[in-house]
């Protein structure tokens, strides 16, 4: 009954489905990490005090924010800490834009940005990637949106466009330019900082630069991210973030990870490893895919019926992998993350089998 009073947007949209969870599964579909966070998390939390819980948590996460300035080379001014990269996102819907101004994206790519935009109320322009998931500069600075958002390493192509390019496109755009970099860390065989465009950002004003802790630093269940620009705009930005939008623990388990860079390394050392092996393998049954710069690969299986049944018999086998059936752009192809070495060795041996009994 009380469903009338919605928004009539709200009410007609279909909300942003992430990865299916199901207990006891091999889980291939949402880009975790396959290992644990760094073991100072463990102690941070195991010491925390918490009767300190009744009070709450500092509301612009200073302590953390210093240790993310430290570990990427910015002031604590440049950085402000949201509940999960999400957060960021919806932050940036809220402060940059308002109908008639909309928003573009390179297309096909993280779906959440266009469940922003509904919600926001403004229009979405999806611009389709040139080939060979090539930046398509020209004509995102034709649409004159107010915020262009940009996945690099793009979700769900894991392709990354080098950062020269993302420079032009920034000096072409008459607005500002979000640079996602959720996966930027398993970029160019684990060189994050070579591929991200955090060195330059001073040099750009118009940027802003989206970091998660939710894939290299393994804290997808803590719901962290970190959002970088010129202190002149995160001072107005964080006019507009919820009061206390990451808790404590949050802050704790955070500030430990930044602290471990080792950990990180090694976090995504192992991905790249199981990365190759599960590209050699897959690689034996013709199926291709562009190079994969994130914790992730879109493999092409060549047609709607080999993807659908692959991605059925795989979740009869208990391992789900993400699969769009009814996105023409995407429903040949199954986007599958690299998780730990048995559950690598447990996917490829279903796949074999599945396309063996065809
Ligand atoms: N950006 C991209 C490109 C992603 O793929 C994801 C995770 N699916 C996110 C942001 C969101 O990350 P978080 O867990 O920090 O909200």
């Amino acid at each position: 009954m009380g469903e009338k009073y919605l928004r009539p947007d709200v009410l007609a949209m279909s909300g942003y489905t992430p990865g299916e969870q199901v207990n006891q599964c091999i889980k291939l579909n949402t880009n975790e990490c396959a290992w644990g966070p760094s073991p100072a998390v463990r102690a941070a939390l195991a010491s925390y005090d918490v009767d300190s819980l009744r009070l709450y948590p500092d509301p612009v996460s200073r302590g953390l924010r210093e240790a993310a300035a430290a570990v990427y080379g910015v002031t604590p001014a440049h950085v402000l800490a949201g509940n999960g990269s999400d957060d960021c996102l919806t932050i940036i819907f809220r402060a940059f834009v308002a109908a008639p101004q909309k928003v573009a994206c390179p297309w096909p790519t993280y779906s959440l940005y266009d469940t922003l935009a509904t919600l926001q109320g403004v229009g979405i322009d999806h611009i389709d990637w040139l080939p060979g998931w090539q930046l398509p500069t020209a004509a995102l600075a034709a649409t004159g949106a107010r915020v262009t958002l940009l996945a690099t390493p793009n979700n769900p192509s894991a392709t990354l466009v080098p950062r020269d390019q993302l420079r032009e496109l920034a000096r072409a755009l008459d607005g500002i330019l979000v640079v996602d970099e959720a996966y930027i860390d398993f970029a160019h065989g684990g060189d994050g900082l070579g591929a991200s465009f955090l060195p330059v950002l001073d040099e750009h004003p118009n940027v802003i630069v989206l970091r998660t802790f939710s894939k290299s630093y393994s804290l997808a269940g803590a719901r962290l991210g970190l959002l970088f620009a010129a202190p002149a705009l995160i001072a107005q930005l964080e006019k507009v973030k919820d009061s206390y939008n990451v808790n404590a623990l949050t802050q704790a388990a955070g500030t430990a990870a930044l602290r471990d860079g080792a950990h990180l390394i090694e976090l995504v050392r192992k991905t790249i490893e199981q990365r190759e092996l599960v590209c050699a393998a897959l690689a034996e049954h013709g199926w291709t895919w562009p190079q994969s710069e994130a914790n992730f690969l879109l493999a092409e299986t060549g047609s709607v019926e080999v993807a659908t049944r692959v991605y059925d018999g795989l979740k009869a086998r208990g391992i789900l992998v993400r699969y769009w059936a009814k996105r023409p752009d995407l429903n040949t192809k199954l986007r599958i993350t690299i998780g730990a070495p048995e559950s690598n060795q447990a996917m490829l041996a279903a796949v074999k089998e599945i396309l063996a009994a065809s």
